[in-house]
């Protein structure tokens, strides 16, 4: 019989922002449940879930670099440290209904987290368990969606669903231009020709080389998250 899902193995990308949402601490968890409760209703159904989470919500080294003396790199690691904080946030979230969770780490944090092995990513995946990636890369000047397309092509999943605040990617900004309209979809020339900031140059130089698709969509609209892992239309899909 024909499987209900579309993926079998995918990467989930979410964001310091969108783990934050209106929260006037970092972390709302509220949301950090929602992810929770609807990466379990397709874990149960057979979809492998790996997840990259950003630390954009408590510290990201772009903005900080230069200032009180502190070098990129410097900034960077300290930006990766909070993907770690999210991640085991997530991580506890995921634990207390009864997801298992393991979080693997790009550089060694061996008391809190397992280091980043991908055989042993995988054979938790294969195992139904839920893997999150953490402190990106490892390397400062990169961002986590470098980090997620970077994962999700090493393991062998099949699209990077990049859970954000906006229902997609727009032809204009919809904040400030009323007539913006959402993209169903969009070819990967699309985004590094038309500067639609949706996800940077290298994160989405790396997807189009490796033929992974990107789904863009809002994780604030409940069923969402779970509709875009099972396949379903929505948000803008990219390349394909
Ligand atoms: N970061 C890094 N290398 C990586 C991934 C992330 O140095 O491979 C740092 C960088 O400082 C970044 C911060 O971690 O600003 C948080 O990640 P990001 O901004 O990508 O998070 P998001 O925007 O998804 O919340």
């Amino acid at each position: 019989t024909k499987p209900l899902y579309k993926w079998r193995r995918v990467l989930l990308k979410v964001s310091g922002e969108a783990l934050a949402g209106d929260h006037t601490q970092n972390i709302d968890p509220k949301i950090t449940m929602s992810i929770a409760r609807e990466v379990a209703s397709v874990t149960r159904l057979g979809v492998e879930v790996a997840i990259v989470v950003g630390g954009g919500n408590i510290f990201r080294g772009s903005s900080w670099a230069g200032s009180s003396g502190l070098d990129r790199s410097s900034a960077d690691h300290i930006g990766m440290l909070a993907t770690v904080m999210n991640a085991i946030f997530l991580q506890a979230t995921m634990e207390s209904i009864g997801i298992p969770t393991r979080v693997q780490t790009a550089f060694r944090m061996s008391e809190v987290a397992e280091p980043y092995i991908r055989r042993r990513a995988i054979r938790h995946l294969e195992k139904g368990r839920v893997v999150i990636f953490a402190a990106g890369t490892g390397n400062p000047f990169f961002t986590t969606d470098t980090a997620a397309a970077l994962r999700c092509a090493e393991i062998n999943a099949e699209v990077v669903l990049k859970a954000t605040n906006v229902d997609g990617v727009y032809n204009d900004d919809p904040r400030r231009n009323p007539n913006a309209c959402l993209l169903d979809t969009l070819t990967y020339q699309d985004v590094t020709s038309r500067d639609l900031s949706v996800m940077d140059l290298t994160a989405i130089t790396l997807c189009q080389e490796n033929n992974i698709p990107v789904v863009v969509f809002n994780l604030s609209k409940p069923g969402n998250i779970s509709r875009a892992i099972m396949g379903e239309r929505v948000g803008t899909l990219i390349g394909g």
